[in-house]
């Protein structure tokens, strides 16, 4: 009740004013009028929300235009500073993003107060590169003194997805502002809260008007008006895959660079070798946090039959343990899904993994009757043929399916569209690189979840994603390469 409280206090401006979009510095309503934010938690409204459209995205692609010189020739140590800048700020009112953030898409404090926190971090690491951002080399021909430098793309729209708002917004928006780019951010039409807080708070710590600036709206009108602006250089995204397949052709006539990080059915193989605690922990920890909606997320379980009896009974007992409660109640493990259609499409996956033929080992419910709750779920007697282990399904839902050999093995995980991350748990080293060199994924961790590293390159393959960021890959996207040959 203490958080809510606080919540309230800090949602009162909101109620008062409705999010605006922020374009140069300046707030404005959106072409369309308003839509409405609405809460998860017991499907209230939240406040109005600017409805943008081409009209505004033209605005803020020309504001971002107009602050790109001055952004870009900023000297690093002052850009450094106001990005540590605007870290520190994310700091300060880590509490106010991460509780907006609960309430506008039901994640539970528990993760989204650590996100918020990440978001800080995003910046800082982003601000330490700054000085690095233009490094090159020198390639020496027999004629030749070749200098290569690079320089910032120039003005970047962000599209980003509802899941972590906060801390994806910032895994873009940092690098765009460290490389030298101006950017024009579109929120997620259900989160668009912590995006306004970011640009707000960018701003108050002296991020120059019109380097960052913020269009509300939907997918098909002002997402793909960003997509298509002629001022914008590259998109960065972040969102389902066919969403990605849109972006890529909605740029194509301004030819534009394009970044996907896109959808997973990531599998977690588990080997009858491996540490089964900790394994079971981590499997888990990679589909139940975060409401399963997470990209990164293992929602295919993997586990060798010798052992599949009794890990799945442990799992049945853990997952029946799971907290599902309000987002705000600190103890609370999984909170309400986004919205009703995404609570509608992950409650129809119960029917469908009966009619398919797979049982209901846990979960398969909703949970209460005024928001969008569901309880964890775990489908056995699953095979790799199912719906419920070939779509994406982005809630707390885990699909087990059993395998006897590590070719087996290999061959379900790799039977996929999708190729974003993989787990294996084993104790066999030789093993372990063996199965890790040919499982398709961007990223595989090994006798681990999923820890973030900053300096390592992040992203997918096939139907995954385009791309990487992390580290320098980060700046490889949001600047040119610049090569000049002197004569010698
Ligand atoms: P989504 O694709 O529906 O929407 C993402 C964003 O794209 C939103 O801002 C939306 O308004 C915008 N959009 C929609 N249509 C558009 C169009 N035609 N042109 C331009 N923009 C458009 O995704 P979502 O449902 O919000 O997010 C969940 C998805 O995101 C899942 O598939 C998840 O796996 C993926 N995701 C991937 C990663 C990753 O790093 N790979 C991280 C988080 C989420």
């Amino acid at each position: 009740s203490d958080n809510l409280e606080k919540l309230d206090g800090y949602l009162a401006r909101f109620r008062e004013t409705g999010i605006k979009n922020r374009i140069a510095g300046e707030d404005r309503g959106g072409a369309k009028g308003v839509f409405q934010s609405i809460s998860p938690v017991d499907r209230s409204a939240i406040c109005d929300v600017a409805h943008g459209a081409a009209d505004d995205i033209d605005a803020a692609a020309r504001a971002a235009s107009e602050a790109f010189p001055a952004w870009r020739d900023m000297p690093a140590l002052e850009r450094k500073k106001i990005l540590i800048d605007v870290a520190e700020a994310i700091e300060a009112r880590a509490e106010e993003i991460a509780l907006c953030e609960c309430w506008d898409t039901g994640q539970t404090l528990r993760f989204m107060s650590k996100a918020a926190l990440r978001g800080a971090e995003n910046f800082r690491f982003f601000a330490e590169k700054v000085v690095q951002a233009r490094d090159g080399q020198h390639l020496r021909s027999p004629t030749l003194m070749n200098v290569t430098t690079r320089v910032p793309i120039g003005p970047v729209g962000v599209i980003t997805p509802w899941n972590t708002p906060f801390m994806l917004s910032t895994w873009k928006i940092a690098p765009a502002l460290a490389a030298g780019c101006t950017v024009v951010h579109k929120p997620a039409e259900d989160s668009p809260l912590s995006a306004r807080l970011l640009v707000e708070i960018a701003e108050e710590a002296g991020l120059p008007k019109g380097v960052l600036n913020t269009v509300n709206g939907f997918g098909p009108d002002a997402g793909k008006a960003l997509c298509e602006h002629p001022l914008i250089k590259a998109i960065a995204f972040v969102g389902e895959s066919r969403t990605g397949s849109m972006i890529v052709k909605q740029g194509a006539d301004t030819h534009k660079r394009n970044h996907l990080e896109l959808g997973g059915k990531n599998p977690v193989i588990v080997f009858e070798d491996a540490d089964l605690d900790r394994a079971l922990d981590a499997v888990i920890f990679m589909i139940y946090s975060i409401n399963g909606e997470r990209c990164t997320s293992s929602s295919r379980l993997l586990v060798q039959d010798t052992i599949r009896e009794e890990f799945e009974a442990k799992l049945v007992e853990r997952v029946n343990n799971i907290k599902v409660g309000h987002p705000l109640d600190p103890a609370t493990e999984i909170g309400p899904l986004v919205t009703e259609d995404h609570y509608n499409k992950v409650t129809s996956y119960f029917d469908i993994a009966r009619e398919d033929g797979a049982t209901v080992a846990a979960g398969g419910v909703k949970a209460g009757d005024e928001g969008y709750f569901v309880r964890p779920t775990l489908f056995t007697n699953a095979n790799n043929d199912m719906r419920i282990a070939r779509e994406e399904i982005f809630g707390p839902v885990l699909t087990s399916i059993p395998f006897s050999t590590e070719e087996e093995a290999l061959k379900i995980a790799n039977d996929t569209q999708y190729g974003l991350t993989g787990y294996v748990w084993t104790n066999d080293l030789t093993r372990a690189l063996r199965f890790t060199d040919r499982l398709e994924a961007g990223m595989i961790w090994v006798n681990s979840e999923n820890v973030r590293h900053l300096p390592t390159p992040f992203g997918g393959v096939k139907a995954s994603g385009i791309g990487r960021d992390g580290g320098d890959w980060s700046f490889e996207f949001y600047m040119e390469q610049k090569n000049i040959g002197f004569a010698t």
